[in-house]
């Protein structure tokens, strides 16, 4: 976290990343009772490997699209479904200006579900989703790091390096048919170094997990380059019912 974020930190009270409402100077997470209660938890009926929310009345364990597609990563797991509260905060971490405490509450609030949802799991390192050099220049931060470097120092687990790196740029992926984010992504990341995830278990963060073909392609890219197995974890993740 830079200076400047500290500064503005002590000069103002924490507020909650879900609804700005002030919180107590003592608050270690920015979130406050009411939104705790009421957040759309993705704990209901969920694909068993990529978390997307699924309707109570499916019949099936897994989502649409994991039926029909393979996934290079083990599972994703999501802390919220993207809706409400969960989406406005995390349009707001992403397109907001310094708002890196939003993504550092956000990642605080993923490592306990990671905790609880990958509790028999003993991560080797953790990653997060990169954007290409552009897109930093553009956006000042990329939040996916933010949460990711949250997530491991609430989890004990070392600060992510830049091990994967976005080497092309892509179009946007919101407005994109599913079938077309893959081929979107299509060889965008690469590995810097092999033997840093060379026979590793790693744990691969980003914000949103919508039809996971970013995250998809980051774990074939690392699989690739020889990690054992790539697990996810996002902050939300939208359905694909439909
Ligand atoms: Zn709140
Ligand atoms: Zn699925």
């Amino acid at each position: 976290m830079g200076i400047k974020n500290i500064l503005i930190n002590i000069l103002s009270p924490p507020r909650c990343v879900f609804c700005m409402s002030p919180l107590s100077i003592k608050s270690t997470v920015c979130v406050c009772h009411g939104c705790m209660e009421t957040l759309p938890y993705n704990n209901g009926k969920r694909c068993r490997i990529c978390a997307a929310p699924l309707d109570i009345q499916y019949g099936d364990l897994y989502c649409h699209y994991c039926k029909r597609h393979k996934r290079a990563y083990a599972q994703n797991i999501s802390r919220y479904i993207y809706k409400d509260k969960a989406a406005g905060a995390i349009k707001h971490m992403k397109f907001g200006k310094g708002q890196l405490w939003i993504a550092d509450t956000l990642g605080k609030l993923l490592a306990e579900t990671i905790k609880e949802e990958y509790a028999d799991i003993l991560f080797d390192l953790a990653l997060y989703v990169p954007i290409s050099k552009k897109g930093l220049r553009e956006r000042g931060f990329n939040q996916s790091q933010i949460i990711a470097e949250a997530v491991c120092k609430e989890l004990g687990i070392e600060k992510p390096g830049d091990v994967l790196v976005k080497i092309s740029e892509t179009p946007k992926q919101s407005g994109l048919e599913l079938a077309k984010r893959r081929k979107n992504v299509k060889g965008a990341f690469e590995v810097t170094d092999d033997n840093k995830i060379m026979d590793k278990t790693i744990l691969l963060i980003d914000d949103v997990h919508t039809t996971g073909a970013t995250v998809h392609e980051c774990a074939k890219t690392l699989r690739k380059a020889g990690a054992a197995v790539v697990f996810c974890a996002t902050v939300a993740s939208t359905s694909l019912n439909k």
